[in-house]
């Protein structure tokens, strides 16, 4: 418990930080919008972590998702359509004391930003990755987006979308030194912040779709989902995602998954009759790239120039 000591003394704290230290401006997603829990989900991970907020920064593309560092109370950068990751990336290697959390969606994240996505899994910097898949580009009113199914009818393809969705969890699992790939819904609360938790407590980059509802653009893709929790998977297993009773009674589909086979992780992505929730995979120990780009960081000029010499010197003929 905040200020209580396990011998029941009360504990001072210097600085204590609360929901509203996280907030920003008043989020203007439409009403229903599945970005407000996703939103509310991240600051109380926050604030639960006592995260000081000078040293948060959220980073985002495009898209209706990518308000969101308008709407923390932390530092942001709204970024470009696509490039959401290499800003963070770019932040990460020169700030690596720095927390960084990333919202992106799923035409700003699988389509335009595709090669950042995947670069980027492979650097694997330490990092909360949130995409937020809705299906839809919403920003733009009601486009096809890479993971609109087949048949989804948009204003780029009034008759429905012609190609199968692309599936964004095996192409991520498929990725060299991928570390942590969850999938999760914006409409369990308990089991979205025990994700978002996770993912930022792990040290690399945490992937984590959110399938998001969009009741503007996606409204019966959106409700089919949430009235039909058999269509879903929970993932369980000790060192999965933290889930109470009130989450297990949500889905009535639920196996033992471990989150260290990645060959069954991708068994679990490519079936596509059940969408899984929770982590498909976790390696605590791949390689973060920050922590091989950010020597030198704090070297002056001077060392630097002495290094650089240093190395010229070696190969002068
Ligand atoms: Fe949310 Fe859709 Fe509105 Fe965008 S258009 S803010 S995704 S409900």
């Amino acid at each position: 418990m905040f200020g209580l000591k396990p011998d029941w003394s009360l504990e001072v704290f210097e600085r204590y930080f609360t929901m509203g230290d996280y907030a920003g401006g008043e989020a203007r997603w439409c009403p229903g919008c599945g970005d407000h829990a996703v939103l509310t989900a991240a600051q109380k991970v926050l604030r639960d972590e006592q995260q000081l907020p000078e040293m948060s920064v959220c980073v985002s593309g495009i898209g209706c998702s990518s308000r969101m560092p308008h709407y923390m109370g932390t530092f942001g950068f709204h970024g470009l359509h696509g490039r959401a990751l290499p800003v963070a990336c770019g932040i990460k290697s020169r700030r690596p004391e720095l927390d960084v959390w990333v919202a992106t969606g799923d035409g700003d994240c699988f389509s335009i930003g595709t090669a950042h996505w995947i670069h980027a899994l492979r650097y694997n910097m330490d990092m909360t990755l949130m995409v937020f898949d809705n299906a839809i580009y919403g920003l733009t009113k009601a486009q096809t987006s890479p993971t609109s199914p087949l048949g989804f009818k948009t204003n780029t393809h009034p008759f429905g979308a012609i190609l199968d969705a692309h599936n964004p969890l095996t192409v991520t699992l498929g990725i060299t030194n991928v570390s942590f790939v969850a999938q999760v819904v914006d409409w369990n609360p308990p089991l979205l912040y025990e994700t978002l938790k996770a993912a930022y407590r792990h040290k690399g980059t945490g992937f984590v779709r959110i399938i998001q509802r969009c009741p503007v653009y996606a409204q019966k893709l959106s409700k089919d989902l949430q009235d039909n929790p058999e269509r879903f998977v929970l993932l369980e297993h000790p060192q999965g995602i933290a889930m109470d009773k009130s989450v297990q009674r949500q889905f009535p589909n639920r196996v033992e998954h471990d989150p260290t086979d990645l060959n069954r992780a991708f068994q679990v992505a490519a079936d596509e009759s059940r969408l899984p929730v929770g982590l498909l995979y976790h390696n605590p120990d791949a390689i973060c790239y920050e922590d091989l780009s950010s020597q030198g960081v704090e070297m002056t000029p001077e060392e630097r120039l002495a290094g650089f010499n240093t190395v010229l010197d070696r190969i002068t003929i």
